[in-house]
């Protein structure tokens, strides 16, 4: 079972969709827990050699890696078109993002110094050093089938550790071609595999007791329950949730630009992103204005079909079921009392799995389109009397990943971004989301951990530090102890 490409004996499996047609491309195999079992024993196997191979050595194989990732941009790009729906232009730049995730990890050698103090007791040398944690598993969700997974496998390998990738079911295409270019650039067999599966094949992964590491990408009741039992079976968990993210508008904001970036928040990739504007918080005046401008703005976009097709602003979302759940929440919005001021069930359906942006007016925070996630292209529009009302509000939310402010004041967006209650802030930038450099800060019940997900705390989380106190002494004096020993 050493390899990526070896294929496992399983006896179910999921269909996996082009969202763009509504039929069927591929089977995703379910593996069980007896594949489990084979892939684990295969990354113990593999750490010891790959764990004591030099950083540099490592790294330079992400080098070759990101070449690879270079030179088959487009065909990557159109592959996430294809299993997941996003438009062409969507898809290039999650690739791109990805991209700079491995420019990050092929940096690690210069990141993971350790720290180094002479002489700290009289002839004692301390020092600490990181170590790579040992088997890392990387469990990711169907709205980023490339970006997400190259979140976590390129840092974990080049800090030392052999890593499994479960990729979401929906989406297995992307994670096998990522593998095959891992083969390509020369990473030796066992230190990274891709292993398909749903529940029984997480749930065996969760409480193994090989499994070092869990970094976890989904929907918030899954991150917790994956953050639960994790940490209950001694493994060190990031696990990244849902979000309801909050876009406040207030009445000296550019309402042009700030139109164009709600529609580029709320309804890239179709609303299907962790990081999507799905409620604005229309400050005083910004209400009326906003609502007219964003409706006519959104009422013209070309909604449709994007598998080779570039003359589409908005993409399929992945599948029927979740089409279906989308536009219920639009018959929920209207019986909770709001406003349907743009309905997305009425664009042309044009095949595939496709529904254009709904507005969602006079909404309340009591209602079910304000608290829940609805994960596809609806945007709900909350009214605020002034900024401290649009403050609270925010205070209100269960999820805290990211919120944006649109103003020309700078008092009003400092004060934003000290006060609001999320962890990744855009002033005047409609999806404020980190990259490579820099950590995915998720708060509340967006971020289940410690340490998350990019930039430093990455490398934090992939691995463990040891100090070393050092002592050569001089033949006759051995039993002196310099740091148990004090004069005081
Ligand atoms: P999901 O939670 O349904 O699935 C994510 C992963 O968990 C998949 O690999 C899936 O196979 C596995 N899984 C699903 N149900 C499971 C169960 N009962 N037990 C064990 N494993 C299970 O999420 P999704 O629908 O694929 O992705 C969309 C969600 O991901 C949204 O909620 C979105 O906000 C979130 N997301 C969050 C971030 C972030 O950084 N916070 C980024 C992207 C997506």
């Amino acid at each position: 079972m050493d390899g990526l490409l070896t294929v496992p004996v399983v006896n179910s499996y999921e269909t996996v969709f082009n969202p763009s047609t509504g039929q069927p491309i591929a089977r995703t195999p379910l593996c069980d827990a007896t594949v489990v079992e084979q892939v684990i024993e295969s990354a113990a196997r593999a750490l010891p050699k790959w764990a004591a191979t030099p950083v540099v050595d490592r790294a330079r194989i992400f080098f070759h890696y990101h070449s690879l990732l270079e030179k088959h941009f487009d065909e990557l790009a159109a592959l996430v078109t294809r299993e997941h729906g996003k438009t062409l232009a969507e898809s290039r730049a999650e690739v791109q993002r990805g991209l700079e995730m491995v420019e990050f990890a092929c940096s690690i050698p210069s990141l993971i110094t350790g720290t180094c103090l002479p002489n700290i007791a009289t002839d004692v040398d301390a020092e600490t050093v990181k170590h790579p944690v040992g088997v890392c598993v990387g469990i990711t969700p169907y709205n980023f089938p490339n970006m997400v997974p190259l979140w976590m496998f390129p840092v974990a390998i080049v800090c030392g550790n052999t890593f499994i990738l479960k990729p979401s079911e929906k989406v297995p295409l992307s994670a096998m071609r990522l593998g095959e270019l891992l083969v390509e650039a020369g990473l030796p067999a066992g230190v990274f595999s891709v292993l398909h599966g749903g529940r029984e094949c997480v749930e065996a992964l969760l409480v193994h007791p090989k499994v070092a590491a869990i970094s976890f990408v989904g929907s918030t009741p899954i991150a917790q329950k994956i953050y639960t039992t994790g940490t209950a079976n001694g493994k060190r968990v990031q696990a990244a949730g849902g979000a309801k993210n909050h876009l406040i508008i207030m009445p000296d904001a550019d309402m042009d630009l700030t139109v164009k970036a709600l529609a580029a928040s709320a309804y890239g990739c179709a609303g299907q992103r962790c990081m999507a504007g799905s409620v604005a918080v229309a400050v005083g005046s910004a209400g009326d204005p906003l609502i007219g401008s964003l409706v006519d703005f959104a009422g013209k976009m070309r909604v449709g079909p994007s598998d080779g097709n570039e003359s589409v602003d908005m993409g399929p979302v992945i599948r029927e079921e979740h089409r279906a759940k989308v536009a219920s929440y639009l018959d929920v919005a209207l019986t909770d009392g709001a406003t349907v001021a743009l309905d997305g069930r009425q664009f042309e359906q044009k095949g595939g799995f496709t529904i254009g942006p709904s507005v969602v007016d006079r909404v309340e925070t009591s209602m079910r389109v304000y608290r829940e996630e609805i994960f596809g292209p609806v945007l709900s529009v909350v009214r605020a009397d002034d900024l401290d009302h649009a403050l609270a509000i925010g205070t209100e939310c269960e999820y805290g990943n990211g919120a944006a402010i649109f103003t020309q004041n700078g008092y009003a967006a400092r004060q934003f971004k000290q006060h609001f209650n999320a962890g990744m802030i855009g002033i005047n930038v409609g999806v404020p989301a980190p990259m490579a450099w820099f950590p995915f800060t998720g708060w509340n019940r967006s971020f289940f951990g410690d340490l998350h997900i990019q930039g430093m705390e990455g490398i934090q989380f992939y691995t463990r530090q040891k100090t070393t106190l050092t002592r050569w002494p001089k033949a006759n004096d051995s039993h002196f102890d310099p740091v148990w020993k004090t004069k005081r």
